[in-house]
Protein backbone atom coordinates (compact mmCIF):
# COMPACT_ATOMS: atom_id res chain seq x y z
CA UNK A 1 0.00 0.00 0.00
CA UNK A 2 1.22 3.78 -0.77
CA UNK A 3 -0.26 6.85 -0.02
CA UNK A 4 -1.72 6.82 -3.66
CA UNK A 5 -3.79 3.97 -2.96
CA UNK A 6 -5.48 5.66 -0.20
CA UNK A 7 -8.51 7.21 0.31
CA UNK A 8 -8.54 10.86 0.72
CA UNK A 9 -10.22 10.61 4.28
CA UNK A 10 -11.50 13.26 6.19
CA UNK A 11 -13.81 11.45 8.36
CA UNK A 12 -14.44 13.05 11.51
CA UNK A 13 -14.24 10.03 14.21
CA UNK A 14 -13.71 7.29 13.63
CA UNK A 15 -10.85 8.81 11.38
CA UNK A 16 -7.53 8.60 9.08
CA UNK A 17 -5.04 6.36 11.17
CA UNK A 18 -0.86 6.76 10.09
CA UNK A 19 -0.90 4.31 7.41
CA UNK A 20 2.49 3.18 8.91
CA UNK A 21 1.07 2.17 12.05
CA UNK A 22 -1.65 0.19 10.07
CA UNK A 23 1.13 -1.70 8.13
CA UNK A 24 2.85 -2.80 11.35
CA UNK A 25 -0.40 -3.81 13.10
CA UNK A 26 -0.50 -5.73 9.76
CA UNK A 27 2.14 -7.72 9.93
CA UNK A 28 2.10 -8.61 13.78
CA UNK A 29 -1.22 -9.24 13.83
CA UNK A 30 -1.42 -13.07 13.30
CA UNK A 31 1.76 -13.64 15.43
CA UNK A 32 2.92 -11.31 17.70
CA UNK A 33 6.29 -11.04 18.62
CA UNK A 34 6.85 -14.83 17.97
CA UNK A 35 3.93 -15.32 20.44
CA UNK A 36 2.39 -17.58 17.57
CA UNK A 37 -0.88 -15.21 18.21
CA UNK A 38 -1.95 -11.75 17.67
CA UNK A 39 -2.11 -9.51 20.72
CA UNK A 40 -6.29 -9.62 20.97
CA UNK A 41 -6.10 -13.62 21.75
CA UNK A 42 -3.50 -13.63 24.78
CA UNK A 43 -4.48 -13.00 28.18
CA UNK A 44 -4.35 -9.45 29.54
CA UNK A 45 -2.37 -10.19 32.02
CA UNK A 46 0.62 -11.96 30.49
CA UNK A 47 3.41 -10.61 30.46
CA UNK A 48 3.67 -9.34 26.55
CA UNK A 49 0.46 -7.44 27.28
CA UNK A 50 1.34 -5.82 29.66
CA UNK A 51 4.45 -4.19 28.54
CA UNK A 52 2.24 -2.66 25.44
CA UNK A 53 0.10 -1.38 27.83
CA UNK A 54 2.42 0.28 30.55
CA UNK A 55 4.47 0.89 27.34
CA UNK A 56 1.68 3.12 26.15
CA UNK A 57 1.19 4.71 29.24
CA UNK A 58 4.85 5.78 29.91
CA UNK A 59 5.08 6.93 26.29
CA UNK A 60 1.63 9.23 26.75
CA UNK A 61 3.24 10.49 29.88
CA UNK A 62 6.79 11.26 27.77
CA UNK A 63 5.21 12.73 24.78
CA UNK A 64 2.76 15.32 27.22
CA UNK A 65 5.71 15.28 30.26
CA UNK A 66 3.04 14.41 32.46
CA UNK A 67 3.78 15.48 36.06
CA UNK A 68 4.11 12.42 38.66
CA UNK A 69 1.17 13.88 40.74
CA UNK A 70 -1.21 12.63 37.64
CA UNK A 71 -2.41 9.27 36.74
CA UNK A 72 -2.79 7.90 32.91
CA UNK A 73 -6.06 6.31 32.42
CA UNK A 74 -7.27 3.97 30.04
CA UNK A 75 -11.18 3.58 30.01
CA UNK A 76 -14.04 2.53 28.09
CA UNK A 77 -17.58 3.98 27.24
CA UNK A 78 -15.83 6.89 24.81
CA UNK A 79 -15.78 10.67 25.97
CA UNK A 80 -19.63 10.15 26.40
CA UNK A 81 -19.34 7.88 29.56
CA UNK A 82 -16.91 11.17 31.12
CA UNK A 83 -19.38 13.29 30.33
CA UNK A 84 -20.83 10.77 33.37
CA UNK A 85 -18.15 9.65 35.18
CA UNK A 86 -17.06 13.26 36.09
CA UNK A 87 -19.76 14.68 37.65
CA UNK A 88 -20.58 11.12 39.01
CA UNK A 89 -17.25 11.36 41.00
CA UNK A 90 -16.73 15.19 41.50
CA UNK A 91 -19.84 16.76 41.71
CA UNK A 92 -21.89 16.61 45.04
CA UNK A 93 -25.72 17.23 45.05
CA UNK A 94 -26.61 20.68 45.13
CA UNK A 95 -22.90 21.91 44.64
CA UNK A 96 -22.27 23.68 41.55
CA UNK A 97 -19.90 22.78 38.63
CA UNK A 98 -19.36 25.85 35.81
CA UNK A 99 -19.68 24.58 31.83
CA UNK A 100 -18.03 26.88 29.42
CA UNK A 101 -20.51 25.77 26.26
CA UNK A 102 -18.87 25.66 22.80
CA UNK A 103 -21.16 23.41 20.95
CA UNK A 104 -22.97 19.74 20.78
CA UNK A 105 -20.46 17.92 22.88
CA UNK A 106 -20.61 20.91 25.94
CA UNK A 107 -24.07 20.58 25.82
CA UNK A 108 -24.38 16.80 26.37
CA UNK A 109 -21.59 17.34 29.26
CA UNK A 110 -23.62 19.71 30.92
CA UNK A 111 -26.73 17.69 30.20
CA UNK A 112 -25.08 14.47 32.44
CA UNK A 113 -24.17 16.89 35.10
CA UNK A 114 -27.46 17.76 35.93
CA UNK A 115 -27.94 13.85 37.52
CA UNK A 116 -25.77 14.73 39.73
CA UNK A 117 -25.50 18.81 41.02
CA UNK A 118 -25.95 21.88 39.36
CA UNK A 119 -24.67 22.58 36.23
CA UNK A 120 -24.49 26.13 35.63
CA UNK A 121 -23.50 27.77 32.45
CA UNK A 122 -20.07 29.79 32.65
CA UNK A 123 -20.66 31.27 28.84
CA UNK A 124 -22.71 30.35 25.94
CA UNK A 125 -21.90 31.18 22.47
CA UNK A 126 -25.18 29.15 21.26
CA UNK A 127 -26.64 32.72 20.07
CA UNK A 128 -24.03 33.03 17.48
CA UNK A 129 -24.26 29.58 16.04
CA UNK A 130 -21.22 28.36 18.07
CA UNK A 131 -18.94 30.51 15.61
CA UNK A 132 -16.49 31.75 18.58
CA UNK A 133 -14.55 30.29 21.78
CA UNK A 134 -15.88 33.12 24.35
CA UNK A 135 -13.51 35.73 25.44
CA UNK A 136 -15.00 35.68 28.93
CA UNK A 137 -16.39 33.18 31.44
CA UNK A 138 -17.50 33.31 35.22
CA UNK A 139 -17.15 30.65 37.36
CA UNK A 140 -17.11 30.73 41.74
CA UNK A 141 -14.71 29.45 43.89
CA UNK A 142 -17.00 27.03 45.24
CA UNK A 143 -17.40 25.54 42.28
CA UNK A 144 -16.48 21.49 41.92
CA UNK A 145 -14.67 22.24 38.47
CA UNK A 146 -14.83 24.27 35.27
CA UNK A 147 -15.05 22.05 32.22
CA UNK A 148 -14.73 23.27 28.17
CA UNK A 149 -14.12 21.63 24.69
CA UNK A 150 -11.09 22.54 23.54
CA UNK A 151 -11.93 21.59 20.01
CA UNK A 152 -15.66 21.90 18.60
CA UNK A 153 -15.44 18.74 16.22
CA UNK A 154 -19.06 19.39 14.97
CA UNK A 155 -18.48 23.54 14.62
CA UNK A 156 -15.08 24.13 13.94
CA UNK A 157 -13.70 25.85 16.61
CA UNK A 158 -10.69 25.48 18.83
CA UNK A 159 -9.90 27.13 22.20
CA UNK A 160 -5.81 28.47 21.41
CA UNK A 161 -5.28 29.00 25.26
CA UNK A 162 -6.33 27.53 28.48
CA UNK A 163 -7.88 29.68 30.87
CA UNK A 164 -6.58 29.83 34.38
CA UNK A 165 -9.27 28.54 36.92
CA UNK A 166 -6.89 28.98 39.77
CA UNK A 167 -7.74 26.50 42.56
CA UNK A 168 -11.22 24.95 41.04
CA UNK A 169 -10.04 22.16 38.60
CA UNK A 170 -10.11 22.45 34.87
CA UNK A 171 -11.36 19.64 33.28
CA UNK A 172 -10.58 19.66 29.36
CA UNK A 173 -13.00 16.88 26.77
CA UNK A 174 -9.88 16.96 24.56
CA UNK A 175 -11.39 14.16 21.98
CA UNK A 176 -10.55 15.72 18.66
CA UNK A 177 -7.48 17.43 19.30
CA UNK A 178 -5.42 15.83 22.02
CA UNK A 179 -2.25 14.76 20.79
CA UNK A 180 -2.14 17.76 17.97
CA UNK A 181 -0.08 20.55 19.80
CA UNK A 182 2.01 20.32 22.90
CA UNK A 183 -0.33 21.23 26.08
CA UNK A 184 1.09 22.02 30.02
CA UNK A 185 -1.12 18.97 31.55
CA UNK A 186 -0.52 21.12 35.11
CA UNK A 187 -2.99 23.27 33.88
CA UNK A 188 -5.69 21.01 34.16
CA UNK A 189 -7.37 18.52 36.93
CA UNK A 190 -8.84 15.66 33.86
CA UNK A 191 -8.18 15.79 30.30
CA UNK A 192 -10.50 12.84 28.33
CA UNK A 193 -10.37 11.95 25.04
CA UNK A 194 -11.94 9.36 23.12
CA UNK A 195 -9.66 7.44 21.10
CA UNK A 196 -11.10 7.68 17.54
CA UNK A 197 -9.84 10.86 16.50
CA UNK A 198 -6.36 11.29 17.14
CA UNK A 199 -5.35 8.53 19.02
CA UNK A 200 -6.48 5.27 17.44
CA UNK A 201 -8.92 3.46 17.06
CA UNK A 202 -12.57 3.63 18.60
CA UNK A 203 -12.83 1.66 22.00
CA UNK A 204 -10.21 3.30 24.37
CA UNK A 205 -10.73 6.59 26.18
CA UNK A 206 -7.84 8.22 27.71
CA UNK A 207 -8.07 9.81 31.19
CA UNK A 208 -5.22 12.22 32.61
CA UNK A 209 -6.23 12.77 35.97
CA UNK A 210 -4.63 14.64 38.78
CA UNK A 211 -4.24 12.36 41.88
CA UNK A 212 -5.83 14.68 44.55
CA UNK A 213 -9.07 14.48 42.96
CA UNK A 214 -8.87 10.96 43.07
CA UNK A 215 -9.15 11.12 46.93
CA UNK A 216 -11.97 13.55 46.65
CA UNK A 217 -13.90 11.77 44.70
CA UNK A 218 -17.22 10.28 46.10
CA UNK A 219 -17.10 6.76 47.27
CA UNK A 220 -20.21 5.74 47.03
CA UNK A 221 -21.00 4.87 43.68
CA UNK A 222 -20.57 1.36 41.29
CA UNK A 223 -17.03 0.46 41.46
CA UNK A 224 -16.63 0.26 37.43
CA UNK A 225 -17.78 4.63 37.27
CA UNK A 226 -15.43 5.16 39.82
CA UNK A 227 -11.72 6.43 38.85
CA UNK A 228 -10.44 5.37 42.08
CA UNK A 229 -11.18 1.23 40.60
CA UNK A 230 -8.96 2.17 37.51
CA UNK A 231 -6.34 4.33 39.16
CA UNK A 232 -5.84 1.55 41.65
CA UNK A 233 -5.52 -1.48 39.08
CA UNK A 234 -3.54 0.11 36.54
CA UNK A 235 -6.82 0.04 34.58
CA UNK A 236 -6.44 -3.31 34.59
CA UNK A 237 -9.65 -4.19 37.18
CA UNK A 238 -11.14 -5.66 33.94
CA UNK A 239 -10.60 -6.56 30.75
CA UNK A 240 -9.37 -3.64 28.52
CA UNK A 241 -9.36 -2.85 25.06
CA UNK A 242 -6.62 -4.52 24.63
CA UNK A 243 -6.06 -4.07 20.30
CA UNK A 244 -6.95 -0.45 21.19
CA UNK A 245 -4.70 0.04 23.55
CA UNK A 246 -1.71 -1.60 21.72
CA UNK A 247 -3.29 0.51 18.63
CA UNK A 248 -2.91 3.88 21.06
CA UNK A 249 0.97 2.50 21.65
CA UNK A 250 2.07 2.23 17.78
CA UNK A 251 0.27 5.49 17.25
CA UNK A 252 2.60 7.62 19.98
CA UNK A 253 5.32 5.79 18.79
CA UNK A 254 4.24 6.80 15.47
CA UNK A 255 3.75 10.56 16.98
CA UNK A 256 7.57 10.21 18.68
CA UNK A 257 9.02 9.20 15.18
CA UNK A 258 7.43 12.17 13.37
CA UNK A 259 9.73 14.90 16.15
CA UNK A 260 6.69 14.86 18.97
CA UNK A 261 3.83 17.02 19.67
CA UNK A 262 5.66 20.40 18.24
CA UNK A 263 6.21 18.95 15.11
CA UNK A 264 2.60 17.45 14.47
CA UNK A 265 1.23 20.89 15.38
CA UNK A 266 3.69 22.57 12.87
CA UNK A 267 2.06 20.17 10.28
CA UNK A 268 -0.97 20.29 11.01
CA UNK A 269 -0.86 24.44 10.70
CA UNK A 270 0.35 23.78 7.09
CA UNK A 271 -2.48 21.37 6.42
CA UNK A 272 -5.10 23.85 7.61
CA UNK A 273 -3.80 26.62 6.25
CA UNK A 274 -4.20 25.04 3.18
CA UNK A 275 -7.53 24.97 2.90
CA UNK A 276 -8.64 27.86 5.20
CA UNK A 277 -6.42 29.64 2.66
CA UNK A 278 -8.62 28.73 -0.40
CA UNK A 279 -11.94 29.85 1.44
CA UNK A 280 -10.17 33.32 2.53
CA UNK A 281 -9.18 33.98 -1.06
CA UNK A 282 -12.56 32.92 -2.74
CA UNK A 283 -14.07 35.92 -2.18
CA UNK A 284 -17.20 34.47 -0.91
CA UNK A 285 -17.88 31.59 -2.65
CA UNK A 286 -16.36 29.57 -0.03
CA UNK A 287 -17.64 30.81 3.62
CA UNK A 288 -15.59 29.45 6.82
CA UNK A 289 -18.49 28.78 9.80
CA UNK A 290 -15.90 29.61 12.82
CA UNK A 291 -14.62 33.13 13.32
CA UNK A 292 -10.74 33.21 11.93
CA UNK A 293 -9.55 33.67 15.49
CA UNK A 294 -11.48 30.83 16.59
CA UNK A 295 -10.94 28.38 13.68
CA UNK A 296 -10.00 24.67 14.55
CA UNK A 297 -6.90 22.81 13.39
CA UNK A 298 -8.57 19.99 13.55
CA UNK A 299 -12.28 20.36 11.54
CA UNK A 300 -12.87 23.05 9.16
CA UNK A 301 -16.07 23.95 8.65
CA UNK A 302 -17.60 25.79 5.62
CA UNK A 303 -20.27 26.42 3.05
CA UNK A 304 -20.63 26.76 -0.52
CA UNK A 305 -22.27 29.98 -2.28
CA UNK A 306 -25.42 28.21 -2.38
CA UNK A 307 -27.20 25.41 -1.62
CA UNK A 308 -27.22 24.37 -5.28
CA UNK A 309 -24.07 24.51 -5.66
CA UNK A 310 -22.78 23.23 -2.07
CA UNK A 311 -24.90 19.99 -2.96
CA UNK A 312 -23.02 19.68 -6.20
CA UNK A 313 -19.48 20.32 -4.83
CA UNK A 314 -19.94 17.43 -1.86
CA UNK A 315 -21.44 15.06 -5.29
CA UNK A 316 -18.61 15.94 -7.25
CA UNK A 317 -15.93 15.80 -4.15
CA UNK A 318 -17.05 12.22 -3.49
CA UNK A 319 -17.12 11.55 -7.19
CA UNK A 320 -12.93 12.80 -7.27
CA UNK A 321 -12.33 10.20 -4.30
CA UNK A 322 -12.80 12.24 -0.96
CA UNK A 323 -14.28 10.88 1.95
CA UNK A 324 -16.44 12.43 5.02
CA UNK A 325 -16.62 16.06 3.47
CA UNK A 326 -20.41 16.64 4.95
CA UNK A 327 -20.78 18.75 7.73
CA UNK A 328 -22.63 16.80 10.49
CA UNK A 329 -26.36 16.69 10.51
CA UNK A 330 -26.77 19.61 12.80
CA UNK A 331 -24.99 21.56 11.19
CA UNK A 332 -24.88 21.37 7.67
CA UNK A 333 -22.49 22.26 5.20
CA UNK A 334 -18.87 20.91 4.81
CA UNK A 335 -16.25 19.73 7.00
CA UNK A 336 -12.80 18.63 6.12
CA UNK A 337 -11.19 16.85 9.16
CA UNK A 338 -7.43 17.35 9.23
CA UNK A 339 -6.33 14.79 12.48
CA UNK A 340 -2.58 14.03 12.85
CA UNK A 341 -2.40 11.14 10.54
CA UNK A 342 -4.09 13.34 7.54
CA UNK A 343 -1.41 13.78 5.07
CA UNK A 344 0.15 16.97 3.79
CA UNK A 345 -0.89 15.82 0.17
CA UNK A 346 -4.70 15.00 1.26
CA UNK A 347 -4.72 18.60 2.45
CA UNK A 348 -3.11 20.00 -0.89
CA UNK A 349 -4.97 17.01 -2.91
CA UNK A 350 -8.85 18.81 -1.29
CA UNK A 351 -7.22 22.46 -2.02
CA UNK A 352 -6.53 21.99 -5.34
CA UNK A 353 -10.07 20.50 -5.79
CA UNK A 354 -11.51 23.51 -4.40
CA UNK A 355 -10.03 25.86 -6.20
CA UNK A 356 -11.11 24.00 -9.14
CA UNK A 357 -14.85 23.38 -8.21
CA UNK A 358 -14.89 27.50 -7.81
CA UNK A 359 -13.04 28.12 -10.95
CA UNK A 360 -15.77 26.03 -12.84
CA UNK A 361 -18.92 26.85 -11.19
CA UNK A 362 -18.49 30.81 -11.10
C1 LIG B 1 -16.31 12.56 19.22
C2 LIG B 1 -16.42 13.41 20.42
C3 LIG B 1 -17.09 12.98 21.58
C4 LIG B 1 -17.80 11.65 21.66
O1 LIG B 1 -16.90 10.64 21.81
P1 LIG B 1 -17.38 9.12 22.03
O2 LIG B 1 -16.07 8.45 22.21
O3 LIG B 1 -18.12 8.73 20.79
O4 LIG B 1 -18.25 9.08 23.22
C5 LIG B 1 -17.08 13.80 22.68
N1 LIG B 1 -16.48 15.01 22.66
C6 LIG B 1 -15.85 15.47 21.55
C7 LIG B 1 -15.19 16.80 21.57
C8 LIG B 1 -15.81 14.68 20.40
O5 LIG B 1 -15.18 15.13 19.31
Amino acid sequence: MTLKNRAYNFNAGPSALPLEVLEKAQQELVDFQNSGMSIMEMSHRSATFEEVHNGAIARLRKIYSIPENYEVLFLQGGASLQFTMIPMNFLQEGQTASYIQTGAWSEKAFKEAKFFGTPVEAASTKENNYKNIPTEFSFSADDAYVHLTSNNTIFGTQWKTFPETGEVPLIADMSSDILSKPVDVSNFGIIYAGAQKNLGPSGVTVVIIRKDLLEKANKNIPTMLKYTTHADNNSLYNTPPTFGIYMLGEVLKWVENEGGLAAIEARNEVKAKLIYDVIDNSNGFYTGHATPESRSLMNITFRVADEELEKQFLAEATAAGFIGLSGHRSVGGCRASTYNAVPVETCQALAEFMIEFQSSNQ
